[in-house]
């Protein structure tokens, strides 16, 4: 089972719980058989939902508890807190440090996502703005070098291998050797594989461990192996320091829960999950966050790292409107192009509570860009009063010609503008919303004006102006579009 279904069978279930008329016994039982059932099916090792069973029954007493919607939330708040614990390895990862020369290493079989996986954390590092290379130590498998220079070229990152030296440890060398003395923050060393887990494999991953000695020795675990990722992590733990664990191939068919859970159970810190082919479908791991997505519950924490990636800091006028909870269709427009600029849609739409595990499915993503397209493209038949409008939508409601002018300029029907109108009025809503939580935009660096209860507030907040069915409606609305 996929994890979206894995989020959608579980939020069922929880859901039950609100149709029930009163929670008993059976009741809990009953929701609790369903939410293990999905976790098996999912490929959970079996001890592990036995105890989050366990866990949940001894932290809830229901003679005790008292109104039936007290009840109710207590029991899904228990079942969060132990999916959390199911992938949280309760270790602190490894982060770099910036200005110095952070040296990470790729071990992993052959064919786990190696060479894919080093391409995508470079990028991902250098679109953060740290000074970034790659180096290519695989000189087992033909074709290595070619993949990873492939690779690097098209996201412009600096690289180093050879097609003629046949010992990795001396390119690995030569290569850090080189980035170092040109001052690189971030070096990432692909190594070669194997197709088992042999001697000479981990003969040759320690010499060139010890002839560059890394910071941080990331160890990549296919997904798609299920339960067994446990103890082929145990195995590459026991013959080098690995610090830290990416998973790969989560989308398609992979039973990713099995792989999740199974390498959280060795203590190995997930650092980040790989969701597809393209460079670009990748995302940071961080257990709370990541079972709220899975729930559909959305992921605030995400949200506010991707705002934070779009340097708003530079866009001190709007941080000042935001403040005041203005937020203009040329706003929205504007925010829309960062979207774009931002990358993978889905990702974006699956923090926003309510949005989650329905987006998490890569068909939509070119779906969304061209939905997002479509709505920009009316906008762009819009002037400059209605765009700078505080109230945007006021403007076209006092004078419905101008829908029909627009709607005439971007080649839509008027529906299609009013839905649009509609739409940027929940946003701006909620802008205005979080405009009141007092210093939350303060500066631009969200992160660190918000603390956890000024982010459960927000949470509960957008949850709240986002409503699922209204979301649920839009979604559709939006789809019907982009078959305009
Ligand atoms: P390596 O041998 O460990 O270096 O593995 P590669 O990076 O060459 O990847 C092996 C195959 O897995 C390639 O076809 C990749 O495109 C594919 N791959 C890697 N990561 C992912 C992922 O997250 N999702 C999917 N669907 N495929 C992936
Ligand atoms: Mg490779």
């Amino acid at each position: 089972m996929v994890l979206a279904d894995l989020g959608r069978k579980i939020t069922s279930a929880l859901r039950s719980l609100s149709n029930a008329t009163i929670i008993n016994e059976e009741v809990l039982n009953a929701m609790l058989k369903e939410v293990c059932t999905a976790l098996l099916e999912a490929d959970v090792n079996i001890k592990l939902v036995k105890q989050l069973r366990e866990n949940v029954k001894s932290a809830i007493d229901l003679e005790e508890m008292a109104s039936g919607l007290n009840k109710r939330k207590m029991i899904q708040h228990a079942v969060f807190k132990e999916l959390v614990k199911l992938v949280d390895p309760g270790v602190k990862a490894w982060t770099p440090t910036k200005g110095k020369q952070n040296i990470i290493m790729f071990v992993g079989l052959q064919g786990s996502g190696k060479t894919t996986t080093c391409s995508k954390l470079a990028y991902f590092y250098q679109r953060k703005g740290w000074k970034t290379c790659l180096i290519c130590a695989d000189t087992y498998r033909a074709g290595a070098f070619d993949q990873l220079k492939q690779n690097a070229t098209k996201a412009r990152i600096p690289f180093y291998g050879s097609y003629t030296e046949m010992d990795p440890v001396i390119i690995a060398s030569e290569g850090v050797e080189k980035f170092k003395n040109e001052n690189f923050e971030i070096i990432i060393v692909d190594t070669s594989g194997r197709h088992k887990q042999e001697d000479s494999l981990f003969e040759e991953m320690l010499q060139v461990a010890n002839a560059i000695q890394p910071d941080n020795i990331v160890y990549v675990m296919d997904a798609s192996i299920g339960q067994a990722c446990e103890a082929q992590a145990k195995a590459f733990k026991d013959k080098v320091d690995v610090a830290s664990v990416i998973v790969t191939k989560l989308d398609g068919h992979a039973k990713g829960g099995g792989a999740l859970s199974a390498v959280a159970a060795t203590k190995s810190p997930i650092i980040f999950i790989g969701t597809g082919e393209h460079i670009d479908d990748f995302e940071p791991f961080k257990t709370q966050p990541f079972i709220s997505k899975l729930l559909g519950m959305g992921d605030i924490e995400g949200l506010i790292d991707k705002v934070n990636e779009l340097k708003l800091d530079d866009n001190e006028a709007l941080i000042e409107k935001l403040k005041h909870g203005q937020f203009t269709l040329r706003d929205m427009y504007e925010q829309f192009q960062n979207i774009m600029k931002m990358g993978p849609f889905s990702q974006i739409l699956g923090m926003i509570p309510g949005f989650g595990t329905d987006f998490m499915s890569k068909g939509n993503e070119q779906e969304s860009m061209a939905r997002l397209k479509k709505l920009m493209t009316i906008m762009d038949s819009m002037n400059d009063q209605e765009l700078d409008s505080t109230d945007g939508a006021k403007v076209f409601s006092k004078q419905p010609g101008r829908i029909q002018r627009v709607a005439r300029g971007s080649g839509v029907s008027t529906r299609d503008v009013q839905e649009l109108l509609t739409q940027y009025t929940k946003f701006a809503q909620m802008v205005k919303k979080m405009g009141g939580i007092k210093g939350l935009f303060k500066g631009g660096d969200m992160s660190k004006n918000v603390n956890p209860s000024q982010l459960a507030k927000l949470n509960q907040q957008m949850a709240k102006m986002m409503d699922p069915r209204v979301l649920h409606h839009m979604a559709l609305k939006m789809s019907n579009w982009s078959g305009v």
